[in-house]
């Protein structure tokens, strides 16, 4: 499962297969043992850039190991972003709350 970019993100003894993709984030769980990760992986995130390549890690080009961290780095950023905008929204709701609140 990590070569086709999955790790863990079990919780507990209910989702002991939970894995996601470093890259998409896409998150799968009830694996089945002949269940191909590269095939689930595409089946549910085809667009995902690791999924397009289609390569092991150690057999990516360099080129395309810097577009796999661009890509990465793409994504942490939208992720920080949407993380930042609901700590916005939520200040500004309690700043408007605060103003208006009380009539
Ligand atoms: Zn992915």
């Amino acid at each position: 499962m990590a070569e086709a970019g999955f790790y863990s993100v079990a919780t507990g003894t209910d989702d002991l297969d939970a894995a996601k993709c470093f890259l998409c984030g896409k998150e799968l769980d009830g694996w089945e043992a002949d269940d191909d990760p590269w095939a689930e992986h595409k089946s549910h995130a085809g667009k995902c850039a690791y999924v397009q390549l289609g390569k092991n890690e150690n057999d990516l080009l360099l080129s395309e190991f810097l577009s796999v961290v661009k890509q990465y780095m793409i994504n942490e950023i939208k992720r920080l972003s949407e993380v930042a905008k609901e700590q916005v929204d939520e200040k500004a709701k309690a700043v408007q709350k605060k103003c208006f609140g009380r009539r």
